[in-house]
């Protein structure tokens, strides 16, 4: 097992293009899941590549354990990397691509017996092992990539968007399994994805990047109810956070229009929360579960017409417009309203989130 420490990475393919990764710190503790998470393009893949050995970074370190690793080939940083892409031997069957690494350390036949079918036990493959897998379903293939990945017991497995190519019911069932096998493994991960549900259900951590800078790294529901950023607000949790773009007025907030206008007492700690600001121009955030729809509008701050109802069996979410803005507000299912119906919002004042506008940092105190 190995903790991986990254110091100050930098990569840049080359010399004018912009850094793929830029300044990247991270400790990943020995055992831990840390799942990588961000859009397209924002440098995951880079990233995992350099701990892998099959990029070399333009600047900073990387500790895999104890060993600094910089300039090591890929085949000696004891490492596991799991593709999107399974890329199993065709013509061997699940055994034979399971025992390829095995085979490679020269390690004798019957240990290769025995290691190949413990690993198919707990990838619950053991009756496809004579199978070649190319005739098999996606997730079966997939499982008999992870074993050939776990069979070497290595310090550390890297994994690359490894359910992308799985239908949604198997990438669920999938998710399960890796946390599970991880659990049970104990062994270093790191995780790639650019889907925010695949990282809040398996990461102890998740690391958000965008644009090659690392904007948060903490357990999932701290990114949630507390993200630091901007773009991490906005990018975790579904629908996404309303956002509504603010200055100060009369004690209180609000946006251009004066459509949005809310009193400070309705925004705890906000004086102190807008001191540490670098501008006065702020944006005021909130999920649409925090939001409560009112009927009784004359009692609530902020006034609006319901645009949009979408049932969603177990919720409902409204959208309603506020001036120039569309504010999403969950409810129960059961509570009716229609499109054109004026209602009030009102917000759950210690969900509330301010961004300084400038920086896009959280506003806390
Ligand atoms: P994706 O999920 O689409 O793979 P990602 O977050 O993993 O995205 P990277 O693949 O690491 O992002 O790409 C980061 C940036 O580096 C992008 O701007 C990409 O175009 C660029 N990049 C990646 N690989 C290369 C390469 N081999 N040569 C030049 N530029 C590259």
């Amino acid at each position: 097992m190995a903790q991986i420490k990254i110091d100050h990475l930098y990569k840049q393919y080359s010399p004018n293009s912009p850094y793929a990764v830029n300044d990247l710190s991270l400790d990943i503790a020995d055992s831990e899941f840390l799942v990588l998470l961000g859009p397209s393009g924002c440098g995951k893949t880079t990233t995992l590549r350099c701990i892998a050995g099959l990029e070399t970074q333009t600047d900073g370190d990387i500790f895999i354990g104890d060993r600094l690793v910089n300039g090591l080939p890929a085949g000696d940083r004891d490492i596991a990397f799991v593709f999107q892409f399974y890329a199993l031997y065709p013509h061997m069957n699940a055994f034979d691509n399971i025992a390829f690494p095995l085979r490679a350390q020269k390690i004798g036949k019957d240990e290769i017996k025995q290691r190949v079918e413990q690993v198919a036990r707990l990838l619950r493959i053991e009756h496809l092992l004579p199978r070649k897998p190319s005739r098999l379903p996606s997730g079966e293939q997939q499982r008999i990539a992870l074993g050939r990945a776990i069979i070497r017991r290595p310090h550390v497995f890297l994994m690359d968007e490894p359910l992308t190519n799985l239908d949604a019911t198997l990438r669920i069932d999938m998710r399960a399994e890796l946390k599970h096998l991880q659990a049970d493994l104990k062994t270093t991960m790191i995780y790639v994805t650019h889907d925010q549900t695949e990282a809040m259900s398996m990461a102890h951590r998740i690391a958000i990047m965008n644009h090659g800078v690392l904007q948060q790294v903490d357990e999932p529901l701290t990114v949630y109810d507390h993200p630091a950023t901007l773009f991490v607000a906005g990018f975790i949790g579904s629908p996404p956070m309303n956002f509504v773009n603010c200055r100060l007025d009369n004690g209180g907030i609000s946006d251009a229009s004066g459509a949005f206008k809310l009193p400070a007492a309705h925004i705890p700690h906000l004086n102190e929360r807008v001191n540490s600001a670098a501008s006065d121009e702020f944006v005021f955030g909130v999920r649409a579960e925090n939001v409560t729809v009112e009927t009784a509008v004359s009692t609530t701050p902020i006034r609006g017409e319901i645009v949009v109802r979408e049932p969603m069996g177990d919720e409902m979410i409204y959208t309603v417009q506020v001036g120039d803005n569309l504010i999403r507000a969950t409810t129960e299912p059961t509570f009716q309203l229609n499109p054109g119906e004026l209602v009030g919002l009102t917000f759950d004042a210690d969900r509330i989130h301010l961004f300084d506008a400038k920086t896009e940092k959280a506003l806390v105190v």
